[in-house]
């Protein structure tokens, strides 16, 4: 039968994101474990149903790479998704927990996204639109999943007013306001990478000069809003500025706001994996090449997934055979 909240029981809160917030919870009809998802909306009855009937045909998604999904129900104001529990949670806690990710094991993130984004785009059409190490689940199987993906239009729709517009994941053309491609995912999952192997954020720097970007302005933060996707909820306002603090954009004694970095990302040459000497001969050289293909700046010249699979660093890391199940275990 269809998914009712009386019959769930909560467990534990799994996380807050900008969008809503994460339980862990036991379906004790049939005692399972799920993860529900409780995103707020600003929306119609009509748009709510429509969201429901969309969040559905997620249903009919079946891969390894993508987390499943148990159903959908609303709870005025709110809709509920139910999807699968991944025990060892999302790649951004286990760096924040362990540190920079081995390379290998990145390798293996890179792959599983690829197999991801290329089953959501081949079989059901889909645009991920939100990756990021948040959206990237583990479980203790070893096995890594992608969630939150843009399936819904309607929903993204309702609450891409309120924090869509601010990713510091976005390629320079969506920063831009150009349509979303499975290409610019291939810029996120680029931005991802590094910041698993390195353990932080890429955040962009440009040493040569003295401009007011290089002082610290956290007031300034509240006006990217403003600028990139009015209008805001006072909510929504609340929540970016609590989000702004929590992304940490420092390195030494620089600091950027979402905005700075935005323009950055638009105007300054892509980060690279090895970003200075000193790390040279950090990572294989194939790692750097692929994650160069995934941040070149114009989305025309991108590469899709299938063809970002057949990477020599891909292969390489597949031919390894990394014992992904007991990575799993020591995290
Ligand atoms: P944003 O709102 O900016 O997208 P986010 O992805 O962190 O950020 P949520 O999607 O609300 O926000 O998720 C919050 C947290 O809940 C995630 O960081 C993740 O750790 C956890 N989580 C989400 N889905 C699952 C799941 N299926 N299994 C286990 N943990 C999950
Ligand atoms: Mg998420």
């Amino acid at each position: 039968g269809p998914l009712k909240q009386e019959d769930l029981r909560n467990l534990a809160e799994l996380g807050q994101g900008n969008g809503g917030s994460v339980m862990k919870v036991e379906h004790i009809p049939t005692g399972i474990i799920m993860a529900k998802k409780i995103v707020l909306i600003d929306a119609k009855p009509s748009v709510r149903k429509q969201i429901l009937r969309e969040i559905h045909i997620t249903h009919s998604c079946n891969s390894p790479f993508i987390v499943s999904s148990f159903g959908a129900y609303i709870l005025d104001p709110n809709i509920c998704i139910c999807m699968e529990f991944m025990d060892k949670g999302s790649f951004d806690g286990i760096y924040k927990r362990i540190g920079a990710i081995p390379i290998d094991v990145v390798g293996m993130v890179a792959a599983s996204v690829l197999e991801g984004l290329l089953y959501l785009y081949d079989v059901h059409k889909i645009i991920h639109r939100d990756i990021k190490p948040s959206n990237i689940l583990l479980n203790s199987e070893g096995e890594i999943k992608l969630c939150d993906f843009g399936v819904s239009g309607e929903l993204i729709n309702s609450i891409a007013n309120t924090f869509v517009g601010t990713s510091v994941y976005m390629s320079p053309e969506r920063i831009q306001g150009a349509e979303y491609t499975v290409e610019s995912d291939i810029w996120s999952l680029g931005i991802t990478l590094i910041e698993l192997a390195h353990g932080r954020f890429p955040f962009y720097i440009d040493d040569t000069d003295d401009e007011p970007s290089a002082q610290p302005n956290h007031d300034r933060e509240r006006d990217i809003p403003d600028l990139l996707a009015p209008p805001l909820s006072p909510a929504s306002r609340r929540r970016n500025r609590r989000r702004s603090k929590g992304v940490s954009l420092q390195g030494g004694s620089t600091e950027l706001s979402i905005l700075e970095l935005l323009q950055q990302i638009v105007r300054e040459p892509p980060p690279r994996l090895t970003s200075s000497e000193r790390e040279e001969g950090k990572f294989p050289k194939t790692a750097d090449d692929f994650v160069d293909a995934c941040l070149i700046k114009e989305q025309q010249n991108r590469k899709p997934p299938a063809e970002l699979l057949r990477y020599a660093w891909i292969e390489k890391t597949l031919d390894a055979r990394v014992d992904m199940k007991m990575w799993a275990g020591s995290v």
